[in-house]
């Protein structure tokens, strides 16, 4: 709630139509999504027309997003669809292009297609490995929904992994509400596999991250749930508490939908600890608020609860009038068919009491019926579901597998047949980039050039074959020398560089001659008797302000002159 009135503030102290204005506009119609989304879409709408008249496409796109989830958290299916549409026009990149498809995937989510919902939320995830580090954390509605599918098709696991990877992806300073919802939705996923243990443990790890005063929507959802937990736990006592605090905060708040789903965990609470007549109470608050505010489904869901309890109270009557309202509804969307199939068990299961047996036998048929679709739509569903999902990991597996190529291939463009260690090509690009980070920040950078000594030789009097042993050794004898971050290449035929990171020339020199004395020590006499090898090297460093040119005729005119000076040595430029 400071975060709306903060946000009203900014827009009420800015006049005109400017930039900040449009920004602040934004700001209070995200702040507004969660808790108002009636006024949320208001804002976004005065924002949106403030963008067009600015030409900013990202603040258009960004008012139309949320335009586009205030009108499906509203339930206005065709407000949504036209600002999807519109925000897919103003669309511009794979961050963009994958929030439109994630609020595609909520939309056809609430038309009951479920598959499709997974193919669209697939799509959307394939463009976020295109998107930038920074903006990742808009992802975090993607996996959300993601894991809302998964939940639905009865895969809570893959729901569980899905709302993790939400909650790793959500910034925390920024976003409280979305970080709210996610761990609510962990929490309840947790809660259906009957983990109720894990469920608290999430819910109070989300509790804690909202001061104990705090009276915002993320805290009291939490509050309900951790309810909720409690009562399915067979401990009712802390259930009512919990959700007595969650509906003192909802209703301080102005947050209904927890109010109302704080009613309802109340009833079962009360109905847990067997106080029948405040469950009913509990209830029919619940039921009052859900009606009100047109939410079917959890409206069907209190019902199906308040009639069970009037079946205890054998307040028969009234229960069937409430059921026959249940069953009467046509609507194909999951949960109603579940409401349905369970209000039809409770006619039976009333109808049987009663001792009224051929109606109890009518609504046990017509409940065998109503499950079996329900099963079958589910199974079809389900089915869809894995199809969509191996196909989806199917092309994450080629990418991956191109990926590789990639790497494989990138690896052997840089790597010299002959020695296996990086060739000059990668010696250059090394070089380039070590240049400009040692002139960047100003660290000392050397390199030094070595030159086997007399190698001429080697070939003449061993063979070609002897020679290109000794080469191999030697690449893998001044790897097998160097630290971390330094870099060896063969450079050309009997000529290797080393790259230096961060030494003096001094430092440099001192490891060449360590390198030196390691292939002069070698045991050379397993490829001849009487063969023995040595380099000669020369060092530079980049303190005179060289490039990778100049560093290196500086370093071989050094090599020259230790050439010259008997070789087996090192010499130094300058
Ligand atoms: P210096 O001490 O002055 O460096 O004498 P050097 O004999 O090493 O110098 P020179 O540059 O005259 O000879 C280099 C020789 O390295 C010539 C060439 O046959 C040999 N060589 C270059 N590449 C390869 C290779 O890939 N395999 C083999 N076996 N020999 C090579
Ligand atoms: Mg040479
Ligand atoms: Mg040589």
């Amino acid at each position: 709630m400071k975060r709306i009135q903060l946000a009203e503030q900014r827009v009420a102290s800015m006049v005109g139509a400017d930039v900040e204005r449009l920004q602040a506009l934004l700001d209070l119609a995200r702040a507004l999504l969660f808790h108002f989304p009636q006024r949320a879409v208001a804002v976004a709408l005065e924002a949106a027309a403030l963008a067009s008249a600015q030409k900013d496409a990202d603040g258009y796109f960004d008012a139309m997003h949320v335009q586009a989830s205030g009108s499906l958290a509203l339930s206005d299916l065709d407000g949504a669809d036209a600002a999807i549409e519109k925000a897919q026009a103003a669309a511009l990149g794979p961050a963009q292009g994958a929030r439109v498809l994630t609020l595609r995937a909520t939309r056809v989510q609430r038309g009951g297609d479920l598959a499709r919902g997974l193919a669209l939320i697939f799509e959307a995830m394939q463009l976020w490995e295109r998107v930038d580090a920074a903006l990742l954390f808009r992802s975090a509605a993607t996996h959300n929904i993601a894991g809302t599918l998964f939940a639905q098709l009865g895969d809570y696991p893959g729901a569980i992994e899905q709302f993790q990877l939400a909650l790793d992806r959500v910034d925390h300073n920024v976003d409280d509400d979305i970080y709210g919802v996610v761990s609510n939705n962990l929490g309840r996923a947790h809660r259906e596999l009957r983990q109720f243990e894990r469920a608290e443990e999430v819910l109070v790890a989300a509790l804690a991250r909202f001061p104990d005063d705090d009276a915002s929507f993320g805290r009291a959802i939490q509050l309900v749930n951790l309810g909720m937990v409690q009562v399915e736990a067979g401990r009712p006592a802390e259930g009512r508490r919990q959700s007595a605090l969650a509906q003192q905060i909802g209703a301080a708040g102005g947050y209904p939908r927890v109010v109302a789903a704080a009613h309802h965990t109340l009833g079962l609470a009360f109905q847990g600890e067997g106080d029948l007549a405040a469950a009913k109470v509990e209830f029919e608050a619940a039921m009052r608020i859900r009606s009100e505010m047109g939410e079917r489904i959890d409206l069907a869901e209190t019902q199906v609860c308040y009639a069970q309890l009037l079946r205890e109270l054998h307040e028969h009557a009234a229960a069937e009038t409430l059921l026959l309202g249940l069953i009467g509804g046509g609507s194909q969307a999951t949960a109603l068919v579940r409401a349905r199939v369970d209000a039809l068990h409770l006619l039976y299961q009333i109808n049987r009491e009663r001792g009224d047996l051929a109606q109890a036998l009518d609504y046990h048929v017509a409940y065998a019926e109503q499950n079996r679709v329900l099963v079958n739509d589910a199974s079809a569903l389900q089915y869809q579901a894995l199809q969509e999902r191996y196909r989806h990991e199917q092309l994450m597996r080629e990418r991956e597998a191109e990926r590789a190529r990639g790497a494989a291939f990138e690896a052997l463009a840089h790597t010299d047949p002959l020695t296996g260690i990086p060739n000059r090509r990668f010696a250059d690009a090394h070089i380039d980039a070590a240049v400009a980070h040692a002139k960047a920040t100003g660290r000392a950078l050397s390199v030094c050039i070595l030159d086997i000594d007399y190698f001429k030789r080697v070939n003449d009097l061993y063979s070609h074959e002897a020679g290109d042993s000794v080469l191999h050794a030697v690449g893998q004898l001044l790897q097998s020398q160097l630290r971390d971050g330094d870099v060896v290449a063969r450079y050309g035929g009997e000529e290797f560089v080393v790259v230096f990171s961060g030494a003096s020339v001094q430092q440099a020199e001192e490891a060449t001659v360590r390198l030196l004395s390691a292939v002069r020590q070698h045991d050379w006499s397993g490829r001849h008797p009487a063969l023995s090898v040595t380099m000669s090297a020369g060092v530079a460093d980049i303190s005179s302000g060289f490039d990778r040119a100049a560093l290196l005729a500086a370093a071989d005119t050094a090599l020259y002159r230790a050439k010259a000076a008997g070789r087996d040595r090192v010499a130094r430029s300058g």
